[in-house]
Order: C-alpha cells, then sequence, then structure tokens
C-alpha cells in the first residue's frame, strides 16, 4: 500500500489522502503540512522554508529530501503510506526511487488527479489557507506546470500512473480511489 498522490494545487489530493489513510490505517505524509508546521513552530526547517512558501515557490529540495529521509525512518511507514504533495520535482522523484531501494519498497503506485484550471482555482480561494492569495495561487499553478508535471510521464512510463477525475465531487473521487486501490493490489498479486 504504497501511493504517491501527484497533482495540482487545490486538486483534493490532501482531503482524498487523509481520508484514505484513515480508512486504510496508514500514515498521511504531506510535506506541505509539515512545512506549515514547521513555520508555526518556528523550527530550523521552518526557518529556511517560510520565505519560499509564503512566495508560492518550492522549498529546495535539499531541505525536502531531508525530511523526507527522517519520515522514512519511521517505524510505521513499514505498513505503507500515502505522500500527498511530494515527489514535485524530478529529483524529489529520482531522489525518492533510491530511498524507496534502500528500504525495499520499490513499487509505488502513482495517482494523478486531474482537475480543471477553473476549478482549481476556485477551491484555493475558498480554502483561505494563507499562502491562497491570487498572486500566490498563480505562482502555485506555473511552478506545478513547469516543475510537476514532467512527473506524470515519469510515473506513466513505469505503467504505475492511474489518473482519477478530481473534477468530480469528493465522495466520488474516493470511490475511484478505492476501486483503483483494488485493482493495482490484484495486478501485485497476479505478478507474485
Ligand atoms: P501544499 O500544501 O502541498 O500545497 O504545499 C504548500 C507549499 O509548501 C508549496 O507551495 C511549497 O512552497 C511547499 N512544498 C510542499 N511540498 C513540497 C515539495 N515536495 N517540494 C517543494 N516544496 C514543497
Amino acid at each position: 500500500m504504497q501511493f504517491i498522490f501527484l497533482g495540482p494545487p487545490g486538486a483534493g489530493k490532501g482531503t482524498q489522502a487523509s481520508l484514505l489513510a484513515a480508512r486504510w490505517q496508514v500514515p498521511h505524509i504531506s510535506t506541505g503540512d509539515i512545512l506549515r508546521a514547521a513555520i508555526a513552530g518556528k523550527t530550523s526547517l521552518g526557518i529556511q522554508a517560510r520565505t519560499h512558501v509564503e512566495a508560492g515557490e518550492l522549498v529546495p529540495d535539499i531541505l525536502i529530501m531531508a525530511l523526507i529521509r527522517e519520515r522514512f525512518e519511521a517505524a510505521d511507514m513499514k505498513q505503507g503510506w500515502i505522500l500527498d504533495g511530494f515527489p514535485r520535482t524530478l529529483a524529489q522523484a529520482q531522489a525518492l526511487d533510491e530511498l524507496l531501494t534502500r528500504f525495499r519498497q520499490p513499487h509505488p503506485q502513482a495517482i494523478y488527479f486531474d482537475v480543471s484550471t477553473e476549478n482549481l482555482v476556485t477551491r484555493m480561494l475558498g480554502r483561505g489557507r494563507q499562502d491562497d492569495t491570487a498572486a500566490t495561487i498563480r505562482r502555485r499553478l506555473e511552478i506545478y506546470q513547469a516543475d510537476t508535471t514532467p512527473l506524470i510521464d515519469f510515473y506513466e512510463q513505469r505503467e504505475c500512473l492511474t489518473k482519477i477525475d478530481g473534477n468530480r465531487s469528493p465522495e466520488a473521487v474516493t470511490q475511484s480511489l478505492q476501486a483503483s486501490l483494488l485493482t493495482h493490489q490484484s495486478s501485485r498479486l497476479a505478478l507474485v
């Protein structure tokens, strides 16, 4: 049960990840949540990440990889996990590959949440988060296009990408995710 939730900001990844992580009893790792907590707690990571997050820019890969490596050391990661908002760059995806090989978890399934730009903007403006101003939303969408969309191809080429229509209601999206989990599990079993 190793899932990478991929998609633009405002796609509903966080909502679905927390729901399914509770249902499947696996950790939900949101790099955005970890960074926001670090910023609020004024930790060394928070101090280094703050200006990037507030501007809607990506936090440098080196900081993100340090926090992910540390999180993967925890015992609760052995039974599976959902990664939400990570990886976001090709460098992060490659570093994650190395990490997963080291932890003998080399077969993650990537779920791509496809949502129209119009819906994304409406959702982000509606959630009222501090970094959800019109200017940062525009910037985050530009960065998503430039740095994160190449990951769709990256995981598609390995035939481990499932595309979900994220324009629908949260309940409909959850149902599709549950169905794709079953398909994923049965195809893995078929390989054994
Ligand atoms: P999110 O909650 O996933 O939308 O993330 C909020 C902000 O945290 C982003 O706009 C970035 O500034 C930063 N962030 C979260 N995850 C990453 C990541 N994997 N790589 C770089 N920056 C990130």
